[in-house]
């Protein structure tokens, strides 16, 4: 039975989702078990402008003051980043969005590229076009964000998301998987905390009322297990094109 369900996930069109909420909501690990489910990538546009960052690319030199601050990056250089990622062949059956968009035009940008003739041309074939965004909104309550988040610890060989107050590895600091010592992130400081927050207040949080407006946002409780909520969103990816 269990095989059978994940055989479905594995087959059906999954379209455009969109993990929605502020630092330290759980996007990150959410989207890590979304994308086994469903067999679709992972889009992180965190990820990788850190990779860009680390690697010393022009995109990471003009990102790596911003993320430093716990600024946003410019609309224009993130949409270029997405647009380069979502044009490759992985994505045709749909995507997991993680941390993307962030801003009300990028939203914009966003429906826009994926009405676009290029795009349905591009993945028509996959029939992933028809199916309609889902937008998932991790509600999470403040005091709890600020534990999650300077509380994370990431391992830099595998990606694994720990926490040390909830979810500490078997050995502290060393990765379960493969024993690489992990890392805080340079932005999970308390005084970047704060901006990043405030980042998200002041120009993330327009975009519930965008995706309200349009009938595609659905809330789930992020104050529980990381199961339960990954439960409640796979169900919501599967039945969104019917809510
Ligand atoms: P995250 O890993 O999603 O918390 O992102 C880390 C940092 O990367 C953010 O604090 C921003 O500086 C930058 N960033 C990631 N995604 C975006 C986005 N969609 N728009 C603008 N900046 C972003």
């Amino acid at each position: 039975m269990q095989a059978e369900t994940t055989t479905a996930k594995k087959t059906s069109q999954v379209g455009a989702v969109i993990l929605f909420g502020p630092p330290g909501a759980g996007k990150g690990t959410q989207a890590k078990q979304l994308i086994q489910m469903f067999q679709v990538p992972q889009i992180s546009t965190g990820d990788i402008l850190r990779d860009n960052v680390a690697r010393g690319t022009e995109l990471g030199k003009k990102a790596k003051e911003c993320m430093a601050s716990g600024a946003l990056v410019s609309d224009e250089i993130v949409c270029g980043m997405v647009s380069d990622r979502l044009r490759q062949e992985d994505c045709a059956r749909g995507f997991i969005l993680d941390g993307f968009p962030r801003t009300v035009p990028q939203a914009e940008w966003l429906d826009t590229l994926l009405q676009e003739e290029f795009f349905q041309k591009r993945h028509a074939r996959a029939g992933a076009t028809g199916v309609p965004q889902v937008v998932v909104s991790i509600v999470v309550e403040y005091n709890q964000l600020l534990q999650r988040l300077t509380g994370r610890r990431t391992c830099p060989t595998c990606g694994r998301i720990y926490n040390v107050h909830f979810q500490p590895p078997r050995v502290a600091d060393v990765c379960d998987v493969d024993g690489s010592r992990l890392e805080t992130r340079r932005d999970d400081r308390e005084e970047v905390i704060v901006e990043r927050l405030k980042a998200y207040e002041e120009q993330t949080l327009p975009l519930a009322k965008y995706y309200r407006g349009k009938g595609r946002l659905f809330e789930v409780d992020g104050n529980r297990p990381a199961d339960a909520i990954v439960g409640e969103i796979a169900s919501l990816i599967e039945h969104g094109d019917r809510l």
